[in-house]
């Protein structure tokens, strides 16, 4: 039914090279780096073999090129990608401390990244979509928010689904909108693919149990829930909760786990992989990707990641 759309911030990352609090100091650096939640989602949804597209917009600079370059060699539409003149493309500088949380600086709200609309290649890539992936992170954007609120219309009026990571930022600013309509796509999700916290948040409620119980009250047909080193769970109304452990490996840089979770994920489900598979190839993406530095740099093909899976512990639950 077409290819899975998402709608979103592409960035480049430049990372700090040292463990430490913030940048009050002139620090040693890495990058750029292709990045933005929503490219990192469409990278790795490609690169497994889902046909991925993104909404966005990079400036007419270097940055924007690595992010479309990379895109495109790695299997994504990048036609609705707008390249905007006189704006830089966004960034986001990151800096880990010791106790694994992480320090940011972004440049989107003032940069091309949140510089895009509804234009021919937009409207022509949402009528063939079969799938909208929304994440959080977007809804700091009104641009985004624009976009992804007529997208929703159109691909569920053809019969298309909607995935939804609630993946806030608490650096990014919302307008007061936000929740209201964070809540409307929890509600519309056939899919949520949410981490610990953003559980609880999009179910409103206290308690992984109670979070769960719910959001399948609801009627969310699916929810997928992303627990870092312990692996991940699939929870339905109809079966039983589904767990697969995660792959035992060291953790170079966690940035975009989730993302490439939920790429492969949502890759796999509509390539028609029952659960069990597309959980796994989930969290082969996830563990893959933290094992290298890069937001994207560990996404991996389909090849990739069964070579992955088959040379892998898993870690003890
Ligand atoms: P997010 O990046 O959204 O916080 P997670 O950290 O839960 O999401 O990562 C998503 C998935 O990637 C996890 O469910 C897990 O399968 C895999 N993953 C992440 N970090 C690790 C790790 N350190 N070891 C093994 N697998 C990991």
């Amino acid at each position: 039914l077409g290819p899975t759309v998402t709608v979103g911030e592409i960035l480049v990352e430049i990372m700090a090279t040292s463990i430490g609090e913030g940048f009050r100091q002139p620090l040693d650096l890495v990058g750029p780096y292709p990045s933005g939640a929503p490219a990192i989602f469409t990278d790795q949804c490609a690169r497994i073999g889902g046909s991925a597209a993104i909404v966005g917009a990079v400036g007419a600079d270097d940055f924007g090129r690595l992010n479309v370059d990379r895109l495109a060699r790695d299997g994504a539409d990048v036609s609705a990608i707008a390249v905007v003149p006189d704006y830089p493309t966004g960034s986001a500088f990151v800096r880990y401390r010791a106790d694994g949380s992480r320090d940011f600086v972004y440049n989107i709200a003032t940069s091309a990244a949140a510089r895009f609309g509804w234009s021919e290649a937009v409207a022509t890539l949402v009528a063939k979509a079969g799938h909208l992936h929304v994440m959080g992170s977007a809804l700091s954007m009104p641009s985004a928010v624009a976009v992804i609120d007529r997208a929703v219309e159109i691909v569920k009026e053809r019969g298309g689904t909607l995935s939804f990571d609630p993946n806030l930022r608490k650096e990014l600013r919302y307008d007061a909108e936000t929740e209201r309509r964070f809540s409307e796509l929890v509600a519309m999700a056939d899919l949520l693919l949410p981490s610990g916290e953003e559980l609880e948040r999009a179910a409103g409620v206290p308690g992984r149990e109670a979070a769960i119980e719910k959001l399948l009250a609801m009627g969310i047909p699916e929810i997928a829930l992303k627990e870092g080193a312990r692996g991940a769970s699939v929870f339905t109304a109809d079966a039983e909760p589904l767990h697969v452990a995660a792959f035992a490996v060291t953790e170079v840089d966690p940035t975009g786990a989730g993302d490439c979770f939920g790429g492969a994920y949502v890759a796999c489900r509509r390539l028609g992989s029952g659960i069990e598979e597309a959980l796994t190839y989930a969290c082969a993406a996830g563990a893959r990707n933290v094992t290298v530095r890069g937001p994207m740099e560990g996404a991996g093909t389909r090849d990739e990641l069964d070579a992955f899976i088959a040379a892998t512990q898993r870690a003890a639950p």
